[in-house]
């Protein structure tokens, strides 16, 4: 019984966390300042430690980020 809930657990942490990255639809630098869709191709060349997970357009404008000239976001 105790695997089981053990595993139940399990499942519901990596749904939650899956669920947060889904969530965040726009993706910033912190290193260059730019701020990507999601899905961008730069997004996946970006280094971990750089990226800024962000729900909306303005919450990237106000931090002082500036939208990708390839995905224009
Ligand atoms: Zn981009």
């Amino acid at each position: 019984m105790k695997k089981f809930f053990a595993a139940i657990v399990t499942i519901i942490l990596m749904t939650a966390a899956f669920t947060t990255v889904l969530a965040s639809s726009y993706v910033g630098n912190a290193n260059s300042k730019k701020f990507h869709y999601a899905d961008c191709s730069m997004v996946g060349k970006m280094n971990p430690a750089n990226k800024v997970f962000m729900n909306t357009r303005e919450e990237a404008i106000n931090a002082g980020y500036v939208p990708c000239k390839r995905c224009n976001p």
